[in-house]
């Protein structure tokens, strides 16, 4: 695998177009030109994507919190691709890797006073990669523990890897992003009904 998209200039990539942030995850890896490239290869990776997809602000990660992160993330990224493959294919799905690691990030609900009145919150602490992820791996098994997965597919391209969560009204989205593979078939369409 080659690591470092070639565009990966700016915060564009890796896109976060899945419409939801487990499927966002799996697709940090992504095929160019046929071959997969993975968007993270260290740990300042994984810290900018976590801020781009929302799960922290900017600065919230100490560099004592990274160490280890890419490693981490990895595994997790792997252990939802796995189980999201399952259940979408229908096959067995084994819940323990991902138990395991939710294990590892325990946190509790808290009461907290606002002018407005009381919210419950959830504190985490956020002391090692696996907590830092934890939000990550909670919204995946949220995902997955979903009783409805036929809005959650695969790009149409048969070359593209990029999943998604169909949340457009006629639930006919095709494509992981028109900007990416949307457009490409647009083209190619055109061009084939225009020799047709
Ligand atoms: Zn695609």
């Amino acid at each position: 695998m080659t690591t470092g998209a070639p565009d990966q200039q700016g915060t564009s990539w890796p896109p976060v177009a899945a419409d939801h942030p487990a499927l966002d995850l799996l697709n940090t890896i992504a095929q160019i030109d046929g071959n997969p490239v993975d968007s993270w290869i260290c740990d300042e990776d994984v810290v900018r994507w976590l801020i781009r997809a929302g799960w922290y602000q900017a600065g919230a990660i100490a560099p004592a919190q990274m160490r280890g992160l890419l490693r981490v993330a990895r595994a997790l990224r792997e252990i939802v691709r796995t189980l999201v493959s399952a259940r979408k294919n229908g096959g067995k799905v084994d819940p323990e890797p991902l138990n395991d690691f939710l294990a590892k990030a325990p946190s509790h609900s808290e009461l907290v006073c606002e002018e407005a009145g009381l919210r419950l919150a959830r504190r985490r602490a956020i002391k090692t990669p696996e907590q830092l992820l934890a939000p990550v791996a909670e919204s995946a098994a949220e995902l997955l523990a979903g009783d409805d997965f036929t809005l959650i597919r695969k790009c149409e391209d048969g070359t593209c890897t990029m999943w998604f969560y169909d949340r457009t009204k006629s639930h006919r989205r095709r494509w992981c992003s028109m900007a990416l593979c949307g457009n490409r078939h647009k083209v190619a369409a055109f061009r084939q009904r225009r020799q047709g």
